[in-house]
């Protein structure tokens, strides 16, 4: 009769499940309700569902039953898991395990990097081509994400016609999305405009091409035709008036709080047709900057899905797919790499296996977040992270 004071608890495939110690998240990946408890007993039990050997179920005694009988009941009120009837006289029954949750990260990194030799060029998504190394302050945080210039290119470098038509050669053969060009209006002051038009005709027509520029360079908005993303900063703000916003993107550069008020207060007044910010970092900005761009736990769990959860846990999504030309011709993962590769196609083989690339990096292997249960849930390591500016975007580790 012993089998009556025990039940089995099973997790429901749809759920995600995170232990480490005794500190136990679990998600139900389809509201994004969650339970997190430091529990050594929960966190035993719940080891043993995800368990090689334990056909997705743990039996709970009837002391568990007991002093975990809050626990239990959120499981089931949140459709996280459920407990079922211990019947001896059939047989065990046997659960579904979220695949997600049982794979090791070198499974889905040998999976991830075996299909990425087989369709190597379907692996780059998209390119940033620096033109020309004199670029403006606007242009270059932009580029770096911070005030110090330490491009990794001399100013006097431009990208010459030959090796840009090379480089155009070489990229038809990828499954490219986009391609975003910086610092074209140094690069006509060399070579002209009709030979840059004449080099980029060979691109596929559904290639989507940005050209980054400091807002200074521009009187008119747009009048090129081309799909400008303008560059600007707090002092440029006066240079944006009503007059044809809305068809025109832009990417506001701010290092405090009080460069991003202004904007806002702007906004106000004069809508932008697209506008995205970006945090710079300065010599004695990062504080103030992590205070803006840090995120709580309830957004982390409130932004969360499945197809992010299990990304996050092989690849950088903010990084993974996109590479830089300098204007040397050389080409990297990010603007202040210093490993350098001579073509994009050496670039990509070398980046996707090299798991200290800015691909790779996850924050399972980034301290602090390597301790803590949201690592598969938070966003990509931003570069701030990347560099050890940052320790992580949270506050709660
Ligand atoms: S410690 Fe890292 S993984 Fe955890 S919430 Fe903070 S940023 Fe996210």
């Amino acid at each position: 009769m012993k089998g009556n004071n025990q039940k089995y608890l099973y997790i429901e495939p749809y759920s995600y499940i995170k232990i480490i110690g005794k500190t136990v998240f679990l998600f139900n990946t389809l509201d994004n309700s969650y339970i997190y408890k430091e529990n050594q007993r929960l966190s035993e039990i719940v080891s043993e569902i995800i368990g090689e050997d334990s056909a997705g179920m743990a039996v709970l005694s009837k002391m568990d039953l007991l002093s975990l009988r809050e626990i239990i009941s959120e499981i089931r009120d949140t459709f996280i898991g459920d407990i079922i009837k211990i019947n001896h006289g059939q047989n065990k029954p046997f659960f579904f395990q979220p695949q997600f949750n049982t794979c090791s990260y070198d499974t889905i990194r040998n999976h991830l990097e075996l299909n990425a030799n087989k369709n190597m060029l379907e692996n780059l998504f998209s390119i940033h081509i620096i033109l020309s190394g004199n670029l403006t302050q606007n242009e270059s945080e932009y580029i770096l994400g911070h005030d110090r210039i330490t491009n990794n290119w001399h100013t006097s470098d431009k990208l010459q016609p030959n090796d840009l038509v090379e480089l155009i050669d070489e990229l038809k053969a990828f499954s490219l999305s986009r391609i975003t060009f910086i610092g074209l209006d140094e690069w006509k002051k060399s070579f002209s405009d009709q030979l840059f038009q004449k080099i980029i005709s060979k691109l596929p027509n559904y290639l989507k091409i940005d050209y980054v520029s400091d807002i200074s360079k521009f009187q008119n908005l747009n009048s090129s035709g081309l799909n400008h993303i303008y560059v600007l900063s707090q002092k440029d703000l006066t240079k944006i008036r009503l007059n044809n916003l809305f068809d025109n993107c832009f990417v506001y550069l701010f290092k405090t709080a009080n460069e991003l008020e202004r904007l806002y207060n702007h906004v106000k007044v004069h809508n932008f047709g697209s506008l995205k910010i970006k945090p710079v970092a300065s010599s004695n900005n990062i504080e103030e900057i992590k205070g803006i761009i840090s995120v709580s736990k309830e957004r982390i769990v409130k932004k969360a899905d499945i197809e992010n959860i299990i990304q996050n846990k092989v690849i950088n999504t903010k990084y993974f797919g996109k590479l830089w030309v300098f204007p040397d011709g050389k080409v990297s993962s990010t603007p202040s790499s210093h490993r350098k590769y001579d073509t994009v196609i050496s670039a990509l083989k070398q980046i996707i296996v090299d798991r200290t690339s800015v691909w790779n990096r996850i924050r399972a292997f980034h301290e602090p977040c390597a301790l803590c249960v949201f690592q598969d849930l938070c966003p990509p390591l931003t570069q701030f992270e990347l560099t050890g500016e940052i320790k992580c975007i949270c506050g709660i580790m």
